[in-house]
């Protein structure tokens, strides 16, 4: 077979049976919105992460949108985001008229510091959007105490970092998306908890935020045809959710494999000049949404391209951070420098990495890198 970056096909062939019983329950229930599984799924995930509220929604855009609306935030407060992130992340702070300040990344973790966005916060400053990249969490715990200080809200971008576990200096461990003061993830298929459409969910320990997000998320109603607040429609439907259930119950087996796999790739390219690994961070697990290498010497894209030649996907994970992004030009206070998002973005290049691959692709991924820096 291909190598292909994501094989969502041989991922479904494990489960079909479980998955079609599911759907064709749903079907035949005609409950294709709000059915029983939609709460079924809340609760589960519930259990699995550890936070008092969950709350399924239609994508994970959308979760973050829903997530700034419910902070009560005016026109022209700032809200801090990573330059090198998908562009989700920030789309929401400009849609809502609120301005993005990006900040630069680590070189080493693709993620946000505190010492970045300390250096970004003013007094207009009313939410952080920490975004745990490829799938590994943000030191989030001097990111919460500065936040505190500040009296800023957190919001977790976890869509790539589903089942990744954060480690507290005191040793308490909490699950990404559960330790900012919303939490908000992506269902979309490639992701390592995905669905087969659109899906997205937010999670909160706070009561009053919940009950806010929710009503924001069904038209800013509690009570049926009685609007309190200018909402959206956001939903996750029941097929959608009657899925997730099957797949929840192996997310950490996925996350195991993708693990799994890392290590392998880890230590096959370990000893090739032209690239270097990615680094695991002591704080964090990693559940390797992506396995990006940074590709030295401005070879990245004939890295790819040599790859390319031999059947081999690759993808670049991101080509432009933000601020160059025409979209963000006029909206954009751009605090400090940004040069290490820059130089990602030249940079950084993601291997094929899924629940499926095998041992033996990913030889042949590694030797056609080898073979690339050998000539
Ligand atoms: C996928 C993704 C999103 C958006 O999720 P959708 O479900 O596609 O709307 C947001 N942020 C990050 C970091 C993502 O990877």
């Amino acid at each position: 077979m291909a190598i292909v970056m994501c094989d969502l096909k041989g991922q479904y062939d494990k489960i079909k049976d479980q998955i079609e019983t599911e759907i064709n329950k749903v079907l035949s229930s005609t409950s294709y919105i709000n059915g029983a599984q939609v709460k079924n799924f809340e609760n589960s995930l519930k259990e699995y992460t550890g936070a008092k509220h969950v709350i399924a929604c239609a994508n994970g855009t959308d979760a973050l949108q829903i997530a700034l609306m419910a902070l009560d935030l005016q026109p022209g407060d700032e809200v801090i985001v990573p330059a090198f992130t998908y562009v989700a992340s920030a789309e929401v702070i400009g849609l809502l008229k609120l301005t993005p300040v990006m900040v630069d990344v680590d070189y080493s973790s693709f993620n946000v510091t505190v010492k970045n966005i300390e250096k970004a916060i003013t007094p207009r400053t009313k939410a952080i959007i920490p975004v745990h990249l490829f799938g590994q969490c943000c030191d989030m715990e001097p990111i919460m105490e500065l936040a505190k200080k500040h009296n800023i809200y957190v919001i977790e971008d976890n869509a790539q970092a589903i089942g990744a576990t954060y480690t507290f200096s005191n040793g308490e461990k909490k699950q990404t998306g559960t330790i900012g003061d919303i939490g908000c993830t992506s269902f979309f298929p490639s992701k390592n908890l995905g669905c087969y459409g659109d899906g997205g969910a937010l999670m909160t320990n706070n009561d009053e935020l919940a009950q806010k997000i929710r009503m924001i998320a069904n038209h800013g109603q509690k009570v049926k045809y009685h609007h309190e607040v200018i909402g959206c429609n956001s939903r996750l439907d029941t097929i959608q959710a009657a899925i997730l259930n099957v797949k929840l119950k192996y997310l950490n087996d996925y996350s195991n494999a993708r693990y799994n796999a890392a290590q392998v790739y880890h230590a096959l390219l370990n000893d090739v000049d032209g690239v270097t690994i990615p680094d695991e961070m002591p704080f964090s697990t990693h559940v390797y949404h992506q396995y990006t290498l940074k590709v030295k010497d401005g070879k990245r894209d004939m890295l790819k391209k040599h790859l390319e030649e031999q059947g081999i996907p690759s993808m670049i994970y991101y080509p432009l951070p933000l601020q160059k992004q025409n979209a963000f030009k006029s909206i954009t206070i751009q605090g400090e420098d940004l040069d290490v998002s820059e130089l990602l973005a030249d940079s950084v290049l993601s291997l094929p990495i899924h629940t499926e691959i095998t041992k033996e692709e990913q030889v042949i991924i590694s030797n056609a890198i080898n073979e690339f820096f050998k000539n």
